[in-house]
């Protein structure tokens, strides 16, 4: 039997995803940009794809832009955000963000503070949240963005998105400023409510990755509330409205609304059914396993359950899990295996000891996941972890 439980890294698509897809690519492969028929029906499909993506987070068709994945939709933002603030008559550059975003974020970072932005990045407690106070503490007038996730990655933490909001608008109010709030919303799209004229009002730019909600692998979607200055990051042909050149992937663009359409029905339900199990899985552990610390937040985002088994190490117990059908992480397995040698830079902001970071794994769920697999896993990881301390270190 197979255990699926890594769904952080990547989703199951959508059967129906899968479906459209391969009757588009077969059926509308003309360019969007083409003046005749076949051209028209692909530019169609883009455009119900935009629709119901922008349906699907309660923002305007002209406010969502298609990427080629999460990563591409941040390095955006945090480059483009740079560019006009580098103009001469405009020395606005502090840019802040937290110690816990994704590479994706955090490596833009790095690029723009080796060429003079100063960055701030915000600390976070033992749950992985941020200071607020510190925020507000950071911002100054010569802040050009706020970047800071809705859900971390490697534990599930929420952030206090709203509440970053209303303090930026109350900054921008106050000290007649234009600070952009930027968030990476990868790990949230699909489990949390996203309004981008509700909650998320005060956000100007949001990050989001197609995979990660039951869509294809390669397609990223980058939300741009109107009015908001950024320098493209891709140039050429002038699609998307000149913001990212490049022809359409007409059938990843259509598959990513549908997915996004699929993956906002029943929200609530569909989330307390994927806590229920994410749950369980964490009393059976506490229950029956010693040792254990739980890196998770109670009220964290329903899917994500990190957990450090004393005494073991993490990357041993998930190869062993491998060998039972059951597919685990060890912290975020979205970024390259090459990059994470020094082991999470999350699990380490948030103050755990080394044996701690090492015996950290990260289990996932999605709509997919079911009873039968969560016992499964259990089953296993309980062997795993015994097998292991029986035997000792294998250093
Ligand atoms: N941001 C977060 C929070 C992620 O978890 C990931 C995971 O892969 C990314 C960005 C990058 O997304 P993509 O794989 O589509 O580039």
């Amino acid at each position: 039997m197979i255990a699926y439980l890594d769904n952080s890294a990547t989703t199951r698509q959508y059967d129906e995803v899968t479906d459209l897809m391969a009757d588009i690519a077969k059926n509308t492969y003309g360019n969007p940009s083409s003046l005749h028929a076949l051209g028209f029906e692909a530019e169609k499909a883009v455009k119900e794809g935009r629709t119901i993506m922008a349906r699907a987070i309660g923002c305007s068709p002209e406010e969502v832009y298609f990427t080629s994945c999460g990563t591409e939709s941040d390095n955006t933002v945090i480059m483009g955000c740079a560019g006009p603030s580098r103009k001469p008559r405009n020395n606005r550059k502090r840019i802040i963000s937290t110690q816990v975003e994704h590479p994706a974020v955090l490596e833009p970072l790095n690029e723009l503070e080796r060429q003079g932005f100063e960055v701030i990045r915000l600390k976070v407690d033992g749950q992985c949240r941020v200071d607020l106070d510190e925020l507000k503490r950071s911002l100054t007038e010569d802040t050009i963005l706020i970047s800071v996730m809705t859900v971390n990655n490697e534990t599930g933490s929420i952030m206090p998105i709203e509440e970053i909001g209303r303090i930026k608008a109350e900054f921008n109010r106050e000290h007649g400023t234009s600070v952009l709030l930027h968030t990476d919303a990868v790990q949230a799209f699909g489990k949390l409510p996203i309004d981008m004229n509700g909650n998320f009002r005060d956000v100007d730019m949001m990050s989001l990755s197609s995979h990660k909600f039951h869509g294809p692998k390669g397609m990223g979607v980058l939300f741009v509330r109107k009015g908001t200055r950024l320098t493209p990051f891709m140039l050429g042909g002038g699609q998307e409205k000149g913001f990212r050149s490049g022809t359409e992937n007409v059938p990843g663009i259509a598959g990513t609304g549908l997915a996004a359409g699929l993956s906002v029905r029943n929200l609530k339900t569909r989330s307390e059914q994927i806590a229920e199990l994410r749950d369980l899985l964490r009393t059976r552990i506490l229950a029956e396993i010693p040792d254990v610390r739980i890196n998770s937040p109670e009220d964290g985002v329903c899917s994500v359950l990190n957990v450090s088994f004393l005494r073991t190490r993490g990357e041993v117990i998930l190869h062993s899990l491998e060998q039972q059908g059951v597919y685990v992480s060890t912290g975020s397995a979205c970024s390259s295996n090459h990059s994470s040698k020094k082991g999470s830079h999350v699990l380490n902001a948030m103050g755990l000891k080394p044996a701690e970071i090492e015996g950290a794994l990260r289990f996932s769920l999605s709509e997919f996941t079911t009873r039968d697999e969560i016992d499964h896993a259990f089953t296993a990881l309980k062997n795993a972890v015994e097998t292991f301390r029986k035997l000792g270190s294998f250093r």
